[in-house]
């Protein structure tokens, strides 16, 4: 199973939802079995008792379970059937630890955040990413992992805690980090900024979940055993902004967060979000992501999506 986690930073209502299920939407048309959990660090167990002037309208999936709208963006975008428990909330991971202690399953242990809530989240996740979602019954190849909110919430910590071990957990190979960042333009100016997110992908590495800096020392085969070190920093910034990014702006968020240049995408506004899975294949995400976690192509990419 490989994850790719995709997180958020400067503000919520980003728009990760809509780029997790574009980057599924690619995954699929090039053949892979996609599946998707969305994470609402809020304590209520579900959707079903939020007030819609605050919300916007619940989703209530086939199952009868009542979720967060993205589940219908991922819905509708890969074609799957997702059930109640592919939305993962801080009331459902809580409930499920205090019951598990009230039966007494953790033989008198002290139960804390870390380990018990941050263990029951990665089972959790392991778990729901191995159940189909495809009429066929068969197991999903990917799992994409969008985490709500914004990174720096006091309400995501033990996920983004949960997360920084996971990386491990799974191999490095297996897991993927995707941030979407925002680059304002004032109105005055028209400048792309991209502060904002060089202190989001900051303070993503504080936590831990940094660009995969993968460090390979090559040694040379010259007598002196000198060798080269080389980094390769393996994540996606997406940069979500009014306008398209001009390259210094771009190559200014590569410099400051330790990525390359190729990657650091623009997604500006659309008038359509079925745009945005072609603007990011047009940018070779699928190439990354195949490289990045050894995916081998299925079939033909379909141009006419
Ligand atoms: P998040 O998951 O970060 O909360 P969503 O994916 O739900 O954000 O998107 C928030 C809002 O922004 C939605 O109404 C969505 O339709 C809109 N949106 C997302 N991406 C774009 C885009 N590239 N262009 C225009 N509107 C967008």
């Amino acid at each position: 199973m490989k994850y790719i986690l995709v997180t958020g930073g400067v503000i919520s209502g980003i728009g990760k939802g809509i780029i997790a299920s574009s980057i599924g939407t690619i995954l699929r048309s090039n053949g892979f079995r996609v599946t998707s959990i969305k994470i609402d660090p809020y304590i209520n167990i579900d959707a079903g008792t939020f007030s819609p002037y605050e919300h916007g309208e619940v989703f209530v999936l086939d199952d009868g379970g009542e979720v967060d709208l993205d589940l219908g963006n991922y819905e509708r975008f890969l074609d799957i059937t997702l059930h109640r428990d592919n939305n993962i909330t801080t009331g459902k991971i809580y409930q499920s630890v205090i019951d598990k202690e009230r039966r007494g399953d953790y033989l008198g242990k002290t139960v804390q955040v870390v380990p018990h809530i941050t263990d029951a989240i990665q089972e959790w996740v392991e778990r729901v990413a191995c159940i189909s979602v495809d009429d066929d019954k068969t197991t999903p190849d990917i799992c994409i992992v969008e985490l709500g909110g914004t990174i720096g919430d006091i309400e995501s910590m033990p996920f983004v805690e949960a997360f920084r071990q996971f990386q491990f957990r799974v191999k490095r190979d297996n897991f993927c980090l995707v941030h979407v960042s925002l680059v304002p333009q004032p109105s005055a100016t028209k400048e792309h900024k991209t502060k904002p997110t060089q202190h989001s992908v900051k303070e993503l590495r504080g936590h831990g979940l940094s660009p995969d800096l993968v460090r390979k020392i090559l040694f040379s085969s010259n007598k002196n055993n000198s060798f080269d070190s080389l980094f390769l920093s393996c994540v996606k910034i997406f940069c979500r902004c009014a306008t398209q990014m001009p390259l210094a702006a771009k190559e200014k968020v590569a410099m400051f967060c330790q990525v390359e240049k190729e990657h650091v995408i623009c997604i500006p506004d659309v008038k359509t979000l079925y745009r945005v899975p072609i603007l990011l294949q047009e940018t070779g995400v699928f190439n990354f992501l195949s490289a990045r976690l050894g995916l081998t192509l299925k079939c033909n990419y379909d141009q006419s999506m």
